[in-house]
């Protein structure tokens, strides 16, 4: 089986594998004990936040660990703006978020009375700053717009945006679980104040993530997990130090140049290779990371050929593949019905050989023969 299915989730580094093998056997105690395993734990443990907080142009003090992307953003968006309901009700976010920013939305919608406007991205999938600038109001509380779209692989105008929250005093939340050591990112240049990230999207374990928040000390949140006063109050459950140290371990090893290189001309082979045989990229040809390319083909039944095949990928988000809906990321940039249902995504990484990709292409041209 040939996996190619990178940004639903990736394999473990041999050096995070490594670390949660040694943490599970060691560091068993509780860091926020008082004696001196507990302790020798917790250095750890801060040493990974100050790694993070480097690798995104922060400061440690604004790194809360929670269990993934999903948990991050949950605790940037309802932890914000419950807090500071005074503030207003309006939420600017795009139609093509994860599903779980739109689940949050929805949740604020029905239960808290938010006001939310969702932006549609333009054909290539690719969100007109200008759209949600324009969509800016007097009570407009938080706009959380994704780094890199997970089933396009689309770069939003993360910059444009943040300058524009900036100037007029809004917050700005990114789920970056899909661009973080892709791209590189800067919270200040971008002007941004909460980034989630998630370590099962970048080579570390699954359990494990972060959320970035600027100047949390004087930041109002609202936990979302209530607990015993861990992670500053926000964010309650003794820390899982292995997954911490295993997710230290991918942030270390896993770099954006080691991600980038090889992936860029495996893309050009491939959007070739599918122009050859007659299809198209649901992916844009500027503005995109060469990790995910979705594509569609002729006289090609998608969800057969994910559930068939040995190339493993998705329709969509792998989220959602276990739904027979049509993926609202593709109708979102126009593809009808039948147009998404002949539509996969493929996503890639420094670890895909070459052949593996002929060979794909292959198994493609007879299956639409
Ligand atoms: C994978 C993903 C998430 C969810 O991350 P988890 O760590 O699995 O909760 C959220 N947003 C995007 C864009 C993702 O790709």
């Amino acid at each position: 089986m040939i996996y190619l299915d990178f940004a639903a989730s990736t394999p473990l580094l041999q050096s995070v594998k490594e670390e949660l093998f040694r943490a599970f056997e060691e560091e068993y105690a509780n860091p926020s004990s008082a004696h001196k395993l507990g302790l020798l734990s917790a250095e750890k443990i801060e040493d990974v936040r100050s790694l993070i907080a480097d690798s995104i142009g922060a400061y440690k003090s604004e790194i809360l660990f929670t269990s993934g992307a999903t948990e991050s953003n949950n605790l940037a968006i309802k932890g914000y703006v419950l807090a500071n309901r005074s503030k207003g009700r309006h939420i600017i976010t795009s139609s093509i978020e994860h599903k779980c920013i739109l689940a949050i939305c929805h949740f604020l919608e029905k239960e808290h009375d938010y006001d939310i406007t969702y932006i549609p991205p333009q054909k290539n999938g690719v969100v007109d700053a200008q759209d949600v600038i324009a969509a800016m109001r007097e009570d407009t509380v938080l706009v959380s717009i994704m780094h890199v779209n997970n089933e396009l692989g689309s770069i939003q105008p993360i910059a444009t945006i943040g300058q524009a929250c900036f100037d007029k005093n809004i917050k700005f939340h990114v789920d970056a679980a899909q661009s973080y050591k892709k791209i590189p990112i800067d919270v200040d240049e971008l002007n941004i104040d909460m980034l989630s990230i998630s370590a099962h999207k970048i080579y570390g374990p699954k359990g494990i993530g972060a959320v970035y928040i600027r100047d949390l000390r004087e930041t109002r949140i609202q936990p979302v997990i209530h607990g015993a006063g861990q992670e500053y109050g926000l964010r309650g459950g003794t820390l899982a130090t292995p997954l911490i140290l295993g997710f230290g371990a991918a942030v270390k090893d896993h770099t954006i140049e080691h991600s980038i290189n090889s992936v860029l001309g495996l893309n050009k082979y491939l959007r070739e290779a599918v122009s050859e045989l007659g299809g198209i990229s649901n992916t844009p040809e500027q503005q995109f990371i060469p990790h995910i390319l979705n594509i569609r083909l002729p006289n090609f039944d998608a969800s057969q050929f994910v559930t068939n095949s040995m190339y493993l990928c998705s329709q969509g988000s792998a989220c959602s593949s276990m739904n027979l809906e049509a993926s609202y990321v593709l109708k979102a940039i126009g593809a009808s019905f039948e147009e998404s249902f002949s539509s996969i995504r493929l996503s890639i990484s420094h670890q895909t050989e070459i052949s593996s990709i002929k060979d794909l292409i292959f198994q493609l041209k007879v299956y639409i023969d």
